[in-house]
C-alpha cells in the first residue's frame, strides 16, 4: 500500500528537521543544498495543495525566518561579575600585595590578556553542541540571543576533539574596524546616519530581530573564560589552550603567561603602544591569576573577582593650535563644523581636523580664536576636542560664533527645534545638495547609472551642464566631448547608461528622487500603493499615513516635495524623457515560487543580463539574493572572469555553481 498524503508530509517534515538540525547545530550538511531545497519545495507544494495538513511547526514556516520578536530573560547559572579597574602601575602593585597576603606568600603566575571592547556573552555547550547564548545583562540574568550568536562564524556550533559534557564559555563579541567601516559605508550610501563606534554597534547588532541581518554585520567572538562545576585542568592558561583545540577563538592568541607583575607591566606597555595596529579596539588589559586553586582561595567581592584586574589605558591626549573652524555642507544640507588643527601626532596617525558636531559643543567648549585645544582619541574613530588650555589664551581673544549663513550658497542657516544640527534649507540650489541629489539618483540602488561617478557629476555641475536630475537626460555627446578627461568611448558609455536607466522600474525612480525620509523600503511601499507619481501627488496626508510604515514625518515630506513647483516641473521633464513614473509590467511582484528558499549570488562579468536584472529575477521567483559566499549560499552564478568568490565557493563545496544560461534554465 502506498503511503497517504499525510504520511508523506509527515515523513518530509521529519527528514527536513533532521537535516536542519544537522546543519545548524552540528554545522554539517548531510545532503546537497539542492536536494534539501527540492524536499522543502515538495513539502511546501503539498501543504499548499492540502491545507488541512498544514502545521505552524512545519519547517516550511521556519526557513529564512530567523526572526526573534523579543529575547527571553534567562538567569545565569554562574554570575557574570564585573572587573575591578586599575589605572597605573601603583594600583597594580597594591593588588599584587593584597593577593600575596591572602595567599600567604605562595608563588603566583598571571595571565595578561587584551581587554576586548565589545559586548560580553556566555555560551552554554552540551555534548559539544552550542545550546544557548546569553548576554551579560545585570550579571544575574541576561537576554537569550542564541539564534543571533549562532550566526557568528568564529563561534563553533559543534566542538572538535575531547571536550567536556557541559560547560559555559564566556567571551566578548566585537566588531573589527574594517567591518565597522564597511557597515558605515553602506549606511551612508543608503542615506542613513553612520554608527558612532564599533562597541555600540556590536552590542546593538546582537539585539537585532532578524538573525540574517546579524550575520551580515560580521561580528567576531573571542572567548576568554571556561566555567563549569568542575574543571578539566589546574590553570586558566591550560583551559584556554584546551578551548582553542575544541575550535574556539580564544584570548590566548594575544595573551601572555607572566611569572611576575613586572612581566605584566611589560605586556601593558607593549600593547599601550601597539594597540593601534590591531584591527579591533581594546580599552585595556585584563590580568588574571593563573592557578584555579588560587582563584578559589581569593574568591569574589560583592562585585568582582579578587583574582582578576582590569588595567585601563588612558585615552591618548595631545595639545595643538586650533587654526580655524570651517563648515561642511553635506549632501543632505546638514552642516558640520570642523576644527582645523595644526597637524599633530595622535594614536599613531597625524590629526589635522576634528569634528565639532554642532553649535552646542562649540559653546560648551567655549572655543576662542587662536585657542590651544586638547584632542583625544577614545572609542570613537574621529578625534575630538575635549578642552582648551586656558593659560595660553590671549586676553583679547574673541569667542568663536557659529556661522549664520551657508558657506556654499549664502542662505541663512536653520536649526529645527529639538535638533542639534543646523542645515541649509536651499535644497534645490545649494551646490553640494544639488550634486548630492544627482549622485543619489545615479547610485546603484536607485537608477544604477554606471559610468557616472561623483567626480564626473561634480564636473558636469561645474560646467553648468546639469542642475538637476532631469538634465542628465538632455546631455548630448557634443556637450561632454570638450570636457577634461572625456574620451569618445567614455562619453558614449555615459549616454548609453543614462538611456538604459529609462527602463528602471518606478519604485526605484521614486527612491532616486531623493525625497527626504523616503528610503528604499518606503519607496517600495509607495509604489505598491500608488500606481503612478500623479496618484502619489494627489494623495492627501491622511491617505499617505494609511500606508504601512509611513508616518506623519514621511508623509509631510512627500507632500512638500511633490507640491513644490520646481520639483514637479522636473518630474514632468523626467516623464517626457521616458523615465518610469508609473507602475509597469516589470513592477509585478511575484512570478513563481520556483526558487523558494534558495539563495543566490552573482559574480564576474555577466553578459546575458545585468546583475540588477538577475537579482530581480531571483526575487520574482521567490529566491533570495545574498551578498557573500558562505555555507548559506545555494547557487553561485558566475560570469566571465569570476575571481575569489568562485574559489571560495568551490572550497566550501556545497554550493552549486552555474553559468548564466544554466541559471536561466532553472527558471523554466
Ligand atoms: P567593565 O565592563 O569595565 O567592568 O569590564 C569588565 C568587562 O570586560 C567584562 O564584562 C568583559 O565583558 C570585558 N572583557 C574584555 N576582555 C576581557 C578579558 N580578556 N577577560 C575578561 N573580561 C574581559
Ligand atoms: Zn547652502
Amino acid at each position: 500500500m502506498s503511503p497517504t498524503i499525510q504520511e508523506t508530509i509527515q515523513k518530509l517534515r521529519e527528514e527536513i528537521n533532521f537535516y536542519n538540525k544537522n546543519y545548524y547545530d552540528l554545522d554539517e550538511s548531510l545532503i546537497s543544498d539542492f536536494e534539501f531545497d527540492a524536499k522543502l519545495l515538495e513539502l511546501k507544494n503539498l501543504e499548499i495543495a492540502y491545507p488541512e495538513f498544514d502545521d505552524p511547526n512545519s519547517p516550511t514556516h521556519r526557513v529564512g525566518g530567523g526572526i526573534t520578536k523579543n529575547f527571553p530573560t534567562v538567569e545565569h547559572q554562574f554570575r557574570m561579575y564585573s572587573l575591578d579597574n586599575s589605572y597605573d602601575f601603583d594600583d597594580l602593585a597594591d593588588w599584587e600585595k593584597r593577593i600575596e597576603k591572602t595567599l600567604e606568600g605562595e608563588k603566583v603566575e598571571f595571565v595578561a590578556e587584551l581587554k576586548y571592547d565589545g559586548a560580553s556573552i556566555s555560551i552554554l555547550y552540551e555534548n559539544g553542541v552550542l545550546k544557548q547564548a546569553i548576554t551579560r545583562g545585570d550579571g544575574f540574568q541576561g537576554d537569550e540571543i542564541t539564534a543571533n550568536v549562532k550566526t557568528i562564524s568564529s563561534v563553533p556550533l559543534q566542538l572538535k576533539g575531547d571536550f567536556e559534557n557541559r560547560f559555559f564559555m564566556r567571551g566578548e563579541i566585537y566588531l573589527d574596524r574594517k567591518s565597522f567601516n564597511k557597515i558605515n559605508q553602506n549606511r551612508e550610501a543608503e542615506g542613513l546616519d553612520p554608527f558612532m563606534n564599533p562597541r555600540n554597534t556590536a552590542s546593538g547588532s546582537l539585539k537585532l530581530q532578524d538573525s540574517a541581518e546579524v550575520r551580515k554585520r560580521n561580528l567576531t567572538a573571542v572567548l576568554y573564560q571556561y566555567i563549569s562545576e568542575d574543571y578539566p585542568a589546574d590553570t586558566h592558561w591550560e583551559l584556554l589552550e584546551m578551548a582553542k583545540k575544541w575550535g574556539f577563538k580564544v584570548s590566548e592568541d594575544h595573551a601572555k603567561l607572566c611569572h611576575s607583575i613586572s612581566e605584566v607591566q611589560d605586556f601593558i606597555q607593549y600593547w599601550d603602544k601597539k594597540r593601534h595596529d590591531l584591527d579591533f579596539d581594546i580599552d585595556g588589559i585584563v590580568i588574571k591569576v593563573n592557578s584555579l586553586q588560587q582563584q578559589k582561595v581569593l574568591g569574589y567581592t560583592a562585585k568582582s573577582p579578587r583574582w582578576a584586574m582590569a588595567y585601563k589605558f588612558k585615552a591618548e591626549k595631545v595639545e595643538t593650535l586650533l587654526e580655524k573652524v570651517t563648515y561642511q555642507v553635506g549632501r543632505t544640507g546638514a552642516i558640520t563644523p570642523v576644527a582645523n588643527l595644526s597637524p599633530v601626532l595622535l594614536a599613531g596617525t597625524v590629526v589635522k581636523r576634528a569634528s565639532l558636531h554642532n553649535e552646542d559643543i562649540i559653546r560648551k567648549l567655549d572655543l576662542h580664536e587662536g585657542d590651544f585645544v586638547y584632542v583625544e582619541k577614545g572609542g570613537e574613530i574621529i578625534p575630538k576636542i575635549v578642552g582648551v588650555n586656558l593659560e595660553k589664551r590671549k586676553s583679547d581673544a574673541q569667542a568663536i560664533l557659529y556661522a549664520s549663513h551657508c558657506p556654499e550658497c549664502g542662505t541663512a542657516l536653520q536649526r529645527l527645534e529639538g535638533q542639534a544640527a543646523h542645515f541649509c534649507p536651499n535644497e534645490l540650489h545649494c551646490p553640494p545638495q544639488v550634486v548630492g541629489k544627482i549622485i543619489h539618483y545615479v547610485s546603484r540602488k536607485a537608477l544604477d547609472i554606471e559610468n557616472l561617478g561623483s567626480e564626473t557629476i561634480e564636473q558636469l555641475y561645474r560646467e553648468k551642464l546639469v542642475d538637476n536630475i532631469a538634465d542628465l537626460y538632455a546631455l548630448k555627446n557634443e556637450d561632454l566631448l570638450p570636457l577634461e578627461r572625456m574620451a569618445e568611448k567614455s562619453v558614449q558609455n555615459i549616454i548609453n547608461a543614462v538611456e538604459k536607466s529609462k527602463t528602471v522600474p518606478y519604485e526605484k525612480v521614486l527612491f532616486g528622487l531623493g525625497i527626504k525620509h523616503v528610503g528604499e523600503t518606503v519607496a517600495k511601499k509607495l509604489a505598491k500603493n500608488f500606481n503612478s507619481i500623479i496618484d502619489l501627488k494627489n494623495a492627501t496626508l491622511e491617505e499617505l499615513v494609511q500606508v504601512e510604515d509611513i508616518g506623519e514625518k514621511i508623509a509631510e515630506s512627500i507632500v512638500t516635495f511633490l507640491q513644490n513647483d520646481e520639483n514637479w516641473q522636473m518630474i514632468e521633464r523626467l516623464k517626457a524623457f521616458g523615465v518610469q513614473l508609473e507602475k509597469g509590467e516589470s513592477t509585478q511582484e511575484f512570478i513563481s515560487d520556483q526558487l523558494l528558499g534558495k539563495t543566490f549570488l552573482f559574480t564576474g562579468k555577466l553578459s546575458l543580463f545585468t546583475r540588477e536584472q538577475a537579482e530581480e529575477m531571483v526575487e520574482k521567483h521567490g529566491g533570495k539574493n545574498i551578498s557573500a559566499v558562505s555555507k548559506n549560499l545555494n547557487f553561485l552564478v558566475v560570469g566571465e572572469k569570476a575571481g575569489s568568490k568562485l574559489k571560495k565557493a568551490q572550497d566550501i563545496g556545497t554550493i552549486t555553481i552555474l553559468d548564466e544560461q544554466e541559471f536561466l534554465n532553472l527558471l523554466q
